[in-house]
Order: structure tokens, then sequence, then C-alpha cells
């Protein structure tokens, strides 16, 4: 019996892991001293450092075409899958992290808020074209950043900044991250008749019965080593 029991516990949590696939998120690149690493800064070096890490140990990225199909399809992820995605159209997404992705053969997802293009110490117009000729996935991330209760006109925040992106991607756009991560019923109601075809927000388990429009990232913090970057991406599957 306790045999029994240790398998089957085996396999309710392979079914749990199965269900979700590290989605990584980073916030701003920095360079090393100007600012402590915490949930929302990493210097590059230690950014290299956990791409190494992954590297080496066997990870590849996959992009939002392919998770959300094998999601579908009731799939399993390929081993060693994860996704890395950048949110608020920092700069140093394409000058600094795009480079490093590259060097280890990854691809990312970057999440563009609109209100910021082609402002100094943000993504232009001509590096997020070059993001997605490199293979990357521009993304919608709203046009200015709204809590829940600031979504005043659906259209401006969800609708116009999709149709801009894809001017400048040549390329359709049709996934969101929501800011702060938060959503309500409204919020991905409008989400999904704004054409987009998937929403991700942060830390929560996605909501059952709207898994595509709830689906869960990792908020990496910049203080972790590489090691524990993978011991949280092992029990991301599991909380
Ligand atoms: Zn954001």
């Amino acid at each position: 019996m306790k045999r029994f029991l240790v398998i089957w516990g085996c396999c309710l949590s392979l079914m749990a892991s199965a269900q979700q696939l590290p989605v990584l998120c980073y916030h701003n690149i920095t360079e090393p001293g100007t600012h402590k690493n915490d949930g929302l800064h990493i210097d590059r070096h230690q950014f290299e450092r956990q791409l190494k890490t992954l590297s080496d140990s066997g990870y590849h990225t996959i992009l939002p075409d392919e998770m959300v199909a094998l999601l579908q399809q009731r799939k399993p992820f390929p081993a060693h899958a994860c996704m890395i995605t950048f949110d608020d159209s920092h700069a140093e997404h394409y000058t600094v992290a795009a480079p490093l992705l590259e060097r280890y053969h990854f691809k990312g997802v970057f999440f563009v808020m609109t209100v910021t293009l082609n402002k100094p110490h943000y993504l232009s117009s001509a590096q997020i074209k070059a993001l997605a000729d490199q293979g990357h996935v521009v993304a919608s991330h709203t046009w200015d950043h709204p809590f829940p209760e600031g979504y005043k006109d659906w259209h401006q925040e969800l609708v116009t900044p999709r149709q801009q992106l894809e001017k400048i991607t040549g390329r359709p756009v049709v996934y969101f991250a929501y800011p702060f991560g938060a959503y309500n019923d409204s919020i991905i109601t409008h989400v999904q008749q704004a054409g987009y075809k998937a929403a991700f927000q942060l830390n929560h388990l996605p909501a059952p019965g709207k898994v595509l429009f709830t689906l869960r990232r990792l908020i990496v913090n910049g203080g972790w080593s590489g090691a524990q970057l993978l011991h949280e991406m092992t029990l991301y599957g599991t909380q």
C-alpha cells in the first residue's frame, strides 16, 4: 500500500508539472552596480549567468504558438522546454537581452506597451521590427499599462496597440500580457474580443475554464543564482 501511494504521488506531481511550462518573466536588464538585483531588476552579467545555466542544463525555448497548440491538443510540453518573456518595452531588451538570447540560441517574447514607443530608454519601432525579424515574438502589453480599474477606452488599450505592433512588425500580434499580471472577467472578455489568442498573467495558477487567458508566468528574481532559478522552475509546476 505504501509503495502504491508513493507511485500515485509521483504520478500526481508529473501530471501537475506537465500542465505548467515554465514561462519566465523579466523586466529591467541593468548595468552591473547600478541597481540591486531583485524581482524587477537583473544586471546583464547575472542575466547571462541564468541563461547559461538554462543552456547548460539542456533547456530550450518554445514560443506562444507552440505552447498554445500543445495546450489545445492536451499534449505534454517537451522536456526541458521553457519560455522567456520581457515586459514593459525597455530599450535594453533589444540592446542587451536579445544578443544574449542569440548567444544561447534562445528566442524570447517581448510584451510592449505602446505609450512608450520611440521614447528615450524604451524600444523604438525599428528595434521592435528587428526583434520580430530575428524570430522573437512581439506581443501587446496595452497602451499605457493601466490598473484593472483603469481601462477607460478598451479600443485604445487593446485593439490599437495590436494593430500598431502588427504594422511595425508585419506579423500578427495575438498574445497579450496583463499589466501587473492583474485581470478580471471583464478584462478577459475584452482581450478575447480584441482578437488575442491567449494572455499571460503572473504568479497565479491558470483559472479553470480560462487557461489560455490566464497563463501563468514566473517573475525571475535577479538575485537568484542559476541553480536557484532551476529550483524555482522545478517547483513551478507543483505549486
Ligand atoms: Zn508591465
